[in-house]
């Protein structure tokens, strides 16, 4: 930032609304997705391969498939993974709501186990405690991109014989001990929603460590139609497909992977971008009564993917819900990350989940402000950020 806080400006709202999340989008994305139009092929074909190249290069990984969203991917990686109805997934309560549907709807139960509230991930002590014999998979979720404990959850699950699934729609950059999010477990889940680093309007992708599940994710994502059923139209002559597998719709079409190719490209230097950001407010709110997040763990990458402060009335003066509506009154887009998966209605009349029960979650879900952390963002608009916050909290 340029300006210091010395700097006086008079204090008004900006003139226009900081969106909330704005994904910068380049013109090299926008020529793609011009040629792809002026191609004729929009769905999925050699631009959603191209795609699915470069990611699992920039990962390091030799599998990975692209799809329409995370959860998406999620989804097809618990029917990949065998899942049975009946059987148990032990994931965060400090998490959107997809990464529980998606166990609901493989047919699975989801149990929850309490976050550390340092790092707001779960905790492999908490874990531990809600395995039972009908337990077969663990799903960590990278939380604002800090990594998991890793090396906890892998030696839980290899001691009980669980697949983990890593949910790492924050986590594209994420690494735990020089290995990045989603090469830990079985499958790893990302999205490319337009909040997210790298954004294709909707889409998502996932990786997987066995070629087999991979061409099963594939498939699945197809309707089940058998490999490579998107060539049929070419012009080798007409290719019958057969279905094998009961699939869905969920295949990412070409004018989506023509963005993310691009978004992909700079994904590094947006990470940078962010890191600044997030150094900007650690500096600029030091002095302030709001919790802010905990340091870096040594040995790890944190993606920089959600900026989140904690609003204790007792501490501020200000409630959480007070405090946002005053930010939006600033004309500054704010998040919530997240209301504790318990205190949605659904889950608590299906599961009997009580937000007390995981009383760590509960707190962060009702404490917490997500700060805007684009990579669109220009020092003025961090400075409104930060003006806006001191203001608020004067
Ligand atoms: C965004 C998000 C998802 C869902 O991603 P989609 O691509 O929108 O399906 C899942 N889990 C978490 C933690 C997310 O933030």
């Amino acid at each position: 930032m340029k300006r210091d806080s010395q700097d006086i400006r008079p204090v008004r709202p900006r003139d226009d609304f900081l969106v909330f999340g704005a994904p910068a989008i380049e013109d090299d994305e926008i020529q793609e997705v011009v040629a792809t139009m002026k191609s004729g092929w929009l769905g999925t074909g050699p631009k959603a391969a191209q795609f699915e190249r470069d990611f699992a290069s920039y990962k390091g990984v030799q599998h990975a498939v692209a799809g329409n969203s995370c959860t998406a991917a999620l989804h097809l990686s618990m029917i990949a993974a065998d899942l049975e109805s009946g059987d148990e997934v032990i994931t965060t309560p400090l998490t959107f709501c997809s990464t529980i549907n998606a166990i609901v709807h493989a047919g699975a139960k989801p149990v929850l186990a309490d976050i550390d509230p340092l790092t707001m991930n779960i905790d492999p002590k908490q874990v531990e405690k809600h395995i039972t014999p009908k337990t077969r998979a663990i799903l960590p979720v990278h939380f604002a991109g800090r990594p998991c404990h890793m090396g906890a959850l892998c030696s839980i699950a290899k001691s009980h014989s669980l697949k983990i699934i890593e949910d790492c729609a924050h986590a594209i950059e994420t690494e735990y001990k020089g290995r990045g999010a989603g090469t830990f477990g079985d499958f790893g889940c990302f999205s490319f929603y337009v909040t997210k680093k790298v954004v294709t309007g909707e889409g998502g992708l996932a990786t997987a460590k066995n070629e087999e599940d991979a061409t099963r994710i594939k498939m699945l994502a197809l309707h089940g139609m058998s490999k490579d059923a998107w060539k049929r139209f070419k012009d080798q002559g007409y290719k019958h497909y057969y279905v094998v597998q009961c699939g869905f719709k969920y295949n990412m079409m070409d004018l989506q992977a023509a963005i993310g190719i691009h978004q992909l490209k700079r994904v590094e230097t947006n990470w940078q971008r962010r890191r600044e950001i997030w150094q900007l407010y650690n500096n600029a709110f030091s002095d302030l009564p709001v919790g802010l997040p905990a340091p870096v763990e040594p040995d790890t990458r944190h993606a920089y993917h959600l900026y989140t402060i904690l609003i204790d009335e007792e501490k501020t003066g200000i409630c959480r819900d007070e405090f946002l509506n005053a930010m939006t009154a600033h004309n500054i887009g704010v998040g919530v990350h997240y209301l504790s998966i318990p205190e949605h209605t659904y889950y608590k009349e299906t599961f009997g989940w009580k937000p007390e029960d995981y009383p760590h979650a509960m707190r962060i879900g009702r404490l917490t402000v997500s700060l805007p952390l684009s990579p669109k963002l220009t020092d003025g608009d961090v400075w409104d950020v930060v003006k806006a916050v001191k203001e608020i909290l004067k």
